[in-house]
């Protein structure tokens, strides 16, 4: 709350904002930056916001709806210096300049394990390595949260989870194992949700990119489709992406915005934490009422999607 105080004293007649990094707490920083600014611009090294967590065909989608809020995107090129005199005056990108009159650095997190050094408590590449308990290779010192790091619960390799839903539960299983209930941490899906305005955008497991690089062969099916049927008002849309193994049929992630994006999302988070695969996903019944949702939800029309793509 310390750093939204600053925000809200600094921003009173600042026209101009600058966000680095089109993260998750980039892009809400930005869309908040928007009530109060005239231009706010994010910059962001990789090729697509949200790089890591959505494809990058669904971070364009998201991108033009964040632009057609009025947030500019400088992609493909790190901020490498900051202009101040005294007062900020924006940021170089690749050596040309991006004024703004207020800014804010969402550029990432690497986990604190400084505590930890040369204790012999061991470190992996993404922070203090832990057993599915939580406890380090010291029998009596465990680690939990974003300085831990955390396995992957689809193939169980480590993962950099950095989320406050994941700390919790591994918080949990610290707590209980240490007071000698022990308590296994399953694993995370890197289940994630992030509202920039009034665009809710959520994701789970592994992007196609990272099921390639882990070894998969990702099929994926997207379904741009509106929640409730045609004949009522009101209507909204949600884009559902999701992603299977073709050899064993088994999902492997999914992606989507717009209405109900995480609700989506976290279904398929169940899917991930039991292992199911696609025609397994397809069996279950979902709630359904006109005012609602539709007898086949976007989500399902999308896995069935991927299903067929197996086939083919
Ligand atoms: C701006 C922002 C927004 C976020 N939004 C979301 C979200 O919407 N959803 C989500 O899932 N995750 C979100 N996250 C991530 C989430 O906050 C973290 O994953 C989560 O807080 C990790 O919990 P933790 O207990 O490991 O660390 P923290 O919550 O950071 O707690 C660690 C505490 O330890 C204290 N500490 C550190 N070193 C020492 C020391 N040597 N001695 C004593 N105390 C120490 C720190 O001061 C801190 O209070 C967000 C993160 C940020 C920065």
């Amino acid at each position: 709350m310390s750093g939204f105080s600053a925000v809200m004293k600094a921003l009173p007649g600042k026209e101009s904002a600058v966000v680095i990094g089109a993260g998750a707490i980039g892009l809400e920083a930005a869309a908040a930056l928007r009530t109060h600014c005239r231009t706010v611009s994010v910059v962001e090294m990789e090729q697509y916001i949200l790089p890591g967590v959505l494809d990058p065909d669904m971070a364009e989608d998201v991108r033009m709806l964040l632009e057609s809020d009025s947030i500019a995107f400088h992609l493909g090129e790190p901020a490498d210096d900051v202009f101040f005199d005294g007062e900020f005056r924006g940021v170089s990108v690749s050596g040309k300049r991006v004024e703004a009159d207020i800014g804010i650095c969402a550029a990432g997190t690497v986990p604190n394990t400084g505590l930890v050094k040369g204790t012999g408590i061991e470190c992996g590449s993404y922070g203090i390595r832990v057993n599915r308990r939580m406890r380090t290779n010291v029998e009596s010192i465990f680690a939990a949260g974003d300085c831990a790091e955390t396995i992957s619960v689809i193939d169980g390799n480590p993962l950099a989870a950095k989320l406050a839903s994941s700390a919790w539960l591994q918080g949990t299983a610290a707590a209980l194992s240490m007071a000698g209930l022990e308590k296994d941490y399953a694993g995370s899906a890197g289940t994630f949700v992030t509202r920039p305005g009034r665009l809710e955008i959520a994701g789970t497991g592994f992007t196609t990119a990272a099921a390639s690089e882990r070894g998969y062969d990702p099929v994926m099916a997207k379904i741009m489709a509106q929640v409730r049927p045609e004949y009522m008002n009101n209507n909204k849309t949600v884009t559902v992406k999701v992603i299977a193994d073709r050899e064993t049929g088994m999902i492997l992630g999914a992606q989507a915005f717009g209405e109900g994006a995480a609700a989506s999302v976290n279904l398929v988070s169940e899917a991930l934490f039991y292992g199911a695969s696609l025609e397994t996903f397809l069996s279950v019944e979902l709630a359904y009422c006109p005012a609602v949702s539709k007898t086949v939800c976007p989500l399902m029309r999308a896995a069935e999607g991927a299903l067929r793509r197996i086939r083919r």
